[in-house]
């Protein structure tokens, strides 16, 4: 499974997974996975945490490889690790037949610096690229990575990043302008890739925190409808609130030519699935033969 020939096909719709860490989370997994196969989508990706935890990806990818219902991507972070290591990870996943990776630097790693040798996403693409014919994504900030000290410079490194790959997915955000901002960024620094809007719902209070944290501030107006949601009809009413302006900015994007829509799901199908069935009407991605009731 490719994701450049995917995009080079038509529009794709795609779902983010992280490996569970135990057997309570391995069965959420499995019910989301099994849900969202309904809406077949294009692709799934596996997001990676360096260190030990590394072999979660590979298994989750692999064994969804094997599982044959759609292809898996695997993230791969290279801050903190040695070239040769990587090599190495980068030959198991080639090895395995996994032909599409979201080359990622990572976040800095806490404690003393330990001899990582590759600083940056584009360094890993570049070995990537020795050491496979895969096809590489990479990551985009619409808003400028939080380590950038200001969004020009930060549109430039993308910039020279993406030139060496082949498309690349962006951190969540709220309004698509900010997508067409990116998009005419790039395309003003000669880069023309595709890049794929990032979408991950607000669905709770608390969230609207966490994402302002992780680079995504919520816009006023947003928060001010869940709080204002919230205050009347409680948590569902907020979820639901949110789950409407994820829906709207989904349709926006459409609308602006994204080239598709990959999904944050946080191993949980239900917003997903909201989404898509507002969207495109709950049987549109249903496999033929009327397989697929909702549970
Ligand atoms: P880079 O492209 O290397 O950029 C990092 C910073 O360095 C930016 O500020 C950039 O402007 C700057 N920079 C780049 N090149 C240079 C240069 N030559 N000189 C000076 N500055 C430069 N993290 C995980 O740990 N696991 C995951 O699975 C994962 N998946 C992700 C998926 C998506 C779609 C996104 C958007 C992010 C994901 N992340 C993941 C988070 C990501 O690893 C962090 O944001 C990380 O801090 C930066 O990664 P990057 O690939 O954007 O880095």
């Amino acid at each position: 499974m490719r994701v450049d020939l995917l995009l080079a096909a038509g529009r794709t719709r795609s779902f983010e997974f992280f490996p569970p860490k135990t057997d309570q989370e391995s069965s959420v997994l499995a019910a989301t996975l099994d849900d969202l196969e309904r809406l077949r989508p294009s692709f799934v990706s596996v997001t990676y945490r360096a260190g030990a935890a590394r072999a979660r990806t590979f298994d989750l990818v692999t064994k969804i490889q094997r599982a044959g219902h759609f292809g898996a991507m695997a993230h791969v972070t290279c801050v903190g690790h040695r070239r040769e290591e990587m090599r190495d990870v980068l030959v198991q996943y080639r090895d395995a037949g996994v032909e599409s990776l979201m080359a990622l630097a990572g976040d800095p790693l806490e404690g003393p610096a330990d001899g990582g040798e590759l600083a940056y996403a584009l360094d890993l693409v570049r070995l990537a690229r020795e050491v496979g014919e895969f096809s590489i994504g990479v990551a985009a900030h619409p808003q400028g990575h939080p380590r950038s000290p200001d969004l020009a410079s930060d549109r430039r490194h993308l910039a020279e990043k993406l030139r060496e790959a082949d498309f690349a997915i962006t951190q969540f955000f709220f309004a698509a302008s900010e997508w067409r901002a990116l998009v005419d960024d790039l395309a003003a620094l000669g880069v023309d890739r595709p890049v794929l809007p990032g979408v991950m719902p607000v669905t709770t209070l608390s969230a609207i925190t966490r994402m302002a944290e992780m680079g995504a501030t919520v816009p006023e107006q947003l928060a001010a409808s869940l709080i204002d949601a919230h205050a009347r009809g409680g948590p569902a009413a907020a979820r639901a609130a949110g789950v409407a302006a994820a829906t709207r900015l989904c349709e926006e994007l459409l609308d602006a030519g994204a080239p598709g829509l990959h999904f944050y799901t946080l191993n949980r199908s239900t917003a997903t699935r909201e989404i898509h069935d507002a969207l495109f009407g709950p049987d549109d991605f249903r496999p033929p033969g009327g397989v697929g009731e909702s549970p």
